[in-house]
């Protein structure tokens, strides 16, 4: 989908609805992960939050610089996709002023042909680019690389060992032990169970797991998720039907135990 395909739009400066289709992400206390727009053009904003929606994205559109800065601020995007030219600015100010903040992750929308609009915002720290026309599922992937890139720089890596009940999970080792006994696991179990873990007592949606433990391009059965689920569960001695560990939370995803269980669970 390019631009264009939006249709006719009528122009207006309120606030314009979050289009909201199923996802895995939705339901239960998984939180969508939120893309703020700043875009002042209709024709790309409408056609591209519906396509955010339908892949599992909550987004915000602002249409200024100011709009975006205040959103930004007041309600923590997990990532912002930036136009340069924006009615009250350059969004290269925008850049400039998130990056004196803590991080977060921004991809630039630039104009065909304008090298240097790339070039200045790569040095001012934008974590990728796109070039206009795009089509929404090239932006979808660069959303999805760019935010696995920066949540693998923030998960506990630097933090070292995590221990849960007798599990213990070395990240930058790459070795887990159960009651201290080694455990042999594949790299994508490794993958797995670092992710639940690192997010021990939330449920992971199965999009995210799929989105962050196989490549964006994997478009295999969702079954495979399953398989390596159910063989990290034999390697833990967990028992699917009362697991101690590794939850099934039907139609959403998986959630590894957290510190301090509920008694009922
Ligand atoms: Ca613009």
């Amino acid at each position: 989908m390019t631009a264009a395909a939006g249709g006719t739009i009528p122009r207006t400066t309120e606030a314009r609805p979050t289009a909201r289709l199923p996802s895995y992400d939705e339901g239960m206390n998984v939180q969508p992960r939120m893309v703020l727009l700043v875009e002042d053009e209709d024709a790309i904003t409408v056609p591209l939050t519906e396509a955010l929606a339908r892949e599992g994205f909550r987004a915000e559109t602002a249409g200024t610089l100011a709009e975006g800065l205040d959103i930004a601020r007041s309600r923590r995007p997990d990532l912002v996709l930036l136009d340069v030219m924006l009615p009250d600015g350059s969004g290269f100010d925008l850049l400039r002023e998130l990056r004196g903040e803590e991080h977060l992750p921004v991809i630039m929308l630039t104009a065909r042909g304008d090298e240097a609009d790339r070039v200045l915002g790569l040095e001012l720290g934008a974590d990728d680019y796109v070039v206009k026309p795009f089509s929404a599922r090239e932006l979808v992937a660069r959303i999805r690389a760019v935010l696995r890139r920066t949540s693998a720089a923030a998960t506990p890596a630097a933090s070292g060992p995590q221990q849960i009940g007798d599990v213990e999970l070395d990240p930058s080792a790459r070795t887990v032990t159960l009651n201290g006994e080694p455990l042999e696991l594949t790299r994508k179990e490794f993958d797995l169970l670092a992710l639940l873990m690192g997010q021990a007592g939330k449920v992971v949606s199965r999009e995210r797991l799929i989105d962050e433990v196989w490549d964006v391009n994997w478009f295999g059965s969702t079954k495979t998720l399953d398989v390596h689920v159910s063989g990290l569960r034999k390697k833990l001695g967990d028992d699917s039907s009362d697991p101690r560990y590794l939850h099934t939370v039907r139609g959403v995803g998986f959630r590894f135990a957290g510190a301090v269980e509920p008694e009922s669970s």
